[in-house]
């Protein structure tokens, strides 16, 4: 059997023992593979997406403790902790949410947790999935599951867990939705029709600029930009700033 190393703590592998990536590169089982998330997939990361990835747990593993648990005693109404599905905890107050695996030892009888915290600003999309699976005495169930995805993030940015109906998702929706401001019920219609000329009419100004040679035509069109990203995704701006201090707390 030809042996190989773990290209992260050079500990030699074999078939069982290693963990094969995308670019070629192995990863030890026993170590190394124990600090990424459940949730990652290791088959099409590559060694640099693995790396981000532990990072991103060690930095959200010491925000988790220093931020999420503190506030999970909260009094404060405002700073309570929303939770979607088990591992899911959204921090409003702070702008941060968390994907939290807990790990159980069971011969100490302990647990430990593992986190990865991203600024709310960053959650591009969520969507209901569903998968029906044979359970262990052969019957058919269905599995439901919210898919999440995230901009400006490296390491783990794309993923999926469990939620147990479509409904848990709806209300996840409604959440995130009431927060960016992109109601999109009936009776915010008109709202959304008046952001939205909004932006077409910056448009319509960045257009007539940079045809006239207008010296502002850059910042009319960056302005524009902006303005239809806004409509798409609500104004994100308090959020990042909220996240961005809190994170800057951690130690
Ligand atoms: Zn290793």
């Amino acid at each position: 059997m030809a042996k190989n190393v773990c290209a992260i703590c050079g500990a030699e592998v074999n078939l069982f023992s290693g963990q094969q990536l995308a670019d070629k590169n192995y990863i030890c089982r026993k170590v190394c593979a124990k600090k990424c998330l459940k949730n990652f997939d290791f088959v099409p990361a590559t060694l640099d997406e693995v790396r981000s990835h532990i990072e991103q747990v060690e930095k959200g593993t010491k925000a988790w403790n220093q931020i999420f648990i503190p506030l999970q005693k909260t009094k404060v109404k405002e700073e309570k902790l929303k939770r979607f599905g088990s591992d899911i905890y959204v921090s409003p107050s702070t702008g941060l949410m968390a994907l939290v695996e807990t790990r159980y030892k069971f011969i100490v009888f302990g647990k430990s947790q593992f986190a990865c915290v991203y600024r709310i600003a960053d959650l591009a999309a969520y969507e209901y999935e569903q998968e029906k699976v044979k359970n262990s005495e052969g019957k058919e169930e269905t599995k439901h599951y919210c898919h999440l995805f995230f901009h400006n993030t490296a390491g783990l940015y794309d993923f999926r867990f469990n939620v147990s109906n479509s409904l848990e998702y709806k209300k996840l929706a409604e959440y995130f939705d009431k927060m960016f401001g992109i109601e999109k019920t009936l009776g915010n219609a008109m709202n959304n029709a008046k952001k939205q000329w909004a932006a077409i009419k910056d448009v319509a100004g960045a257009v007539k600029a940079a045809a006239s040679g207008a010296e502002d035509a850059e910042a009319k069109a960056a302005q524009a930009a902006e303005s239809v990203g806004n409509y798409l995704e609500g104004d994100r701006t308090e959020l990042i700033a909220k996240a961005d201090a809190a994170l800057a707390t951690v130690k």
